[in-house]
């Protein structure tokens, strides 16, 4: 039979804002000792802004290469492609014929007989391209390559969430002792974030299939307690699905994330991850 003491403990995180899927999922999170994040939306706001664009073919403006690449974007809901789109404003859009999406690298599409591709470094390195030069910066970084030639680079930036270190050190309170980044994006701006928050590990240019495999790596390296990981579901579901717990930013309102997740933050308040690892715990200790 389950206790009683768990539909009480669901009842109060559902009050604070986290719907868990089940009462075994207290339990889990009560013994979690490994946290994993993603960086995207999680441990960063997810909200994009175009800082700046750097014309490496003089035959484009700085103009054509964003309206090519918002173009390229148009149907995104990537972050990185809103910010794209936000940036054109309304200089009006070219009709695309095609678009290829690569999850974690970027995309292609086919726009006005040409071939346009945005996207990082790995996804140049794909089409036997070279990349223009290695950057020192810690941001975010687009190409963007017209038929065969690298036209642009666009860098974008996003926030660090408000909030986040101190709520790291309170999950570490609550018996987190180690703190792991998981991104697809590259190395520097992955710890720059990792740097501010206090995350020594971090595992950066990781596509979405190669985030599961950590994921399983840092599952069987854990000698005792529970690994859980907390993502906002683009791109990442598969991940939240295999953790021992998966929770979702449900304020996103990405359904395949809450659908994968064992336990949904409600609105886009990260603190309420300490108020759900105190339920659980309280939890535990009454049915115990
Ligand atoms: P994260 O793991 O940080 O949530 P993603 O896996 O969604 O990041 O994306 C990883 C990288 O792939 C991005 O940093 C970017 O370089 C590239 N990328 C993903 N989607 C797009 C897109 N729509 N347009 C351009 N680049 C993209
Ligand atoms: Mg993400």
């Amino acid at each position: 039979s389950v206790p009683l003491a768990f539909f009480a403990g669901i009842g109060g995180a559902a009050r604070h804002g986290i719907m868990f899927k089940g009462g075994n999922y207290l339990q889990t999170l009560a013994a979690a000792e490994t946290m994993v994040f993603d960086k995207t939306g999680t441990l960063t706001e997810g909200v994009f802004a175009v800082d700046e664009v750097e014309v490496y073919d003089a035959s484009f403006s700085t103009g054509e290469i964003i309206r090519l690449a918002a173009s390229a974007e148009q149907m995104s809901t990537h972050p990185i492609g809103r910010a794209i789109i936000a940036h054109a404003g309304d200089t009006g859009l070219f009709a695309v014929e095609s678009i290829t999406e690569h999850a974690g690298m970027g995309l292609e599409a086919q726009i006005d007989g040409a071939h346009i591709l945005v996207g990082n470094q790995r996804l140049l390195e794909r089409r036997g391209m070279d990349v223009p030069r290695l950057h020192k910066s810690s941001s975010t970084e687009v190409f963007v390559v017209y038929n065969d030639t690298v036209i642009g680079r666009i860098t974008i930036s996003d926030r660090i969430r408000e909030g986040m270190a101190e709520i790291l050190t309170r999950l570490k309170e609550k018996g987190i002792q180690k703190s792991i980044m998981l991104t697809g994006d590259r190395e520097r701006a992955a710890k720059h974030v990792g740097d501010s928050l206090g995350i020594s590990e971090v595992r950066a240019e990781l596509l979405p299939q190669h985030k599961v495999d950590e994921i399983e790596k840092i599952i069987a390296a854990q000698e005792k307690g529970h690994v859980a990981y907390v993502g906002d579901g683009i791109n990442d579901a598969p991940v939240l699905a295999r953790a021992d717990i998966g929770i979702a930013m449900g304020g996103m309102g990405s359904d395949a994330a809450i659908e994968a997740a064992d336990a949904v933050i409600m609105t886009n308040d990260m603190s309420r991850l300490v108020s759900a690892m105190s339920v659980a715990q309280k939890t535990m200790r009454i049915v115990k």
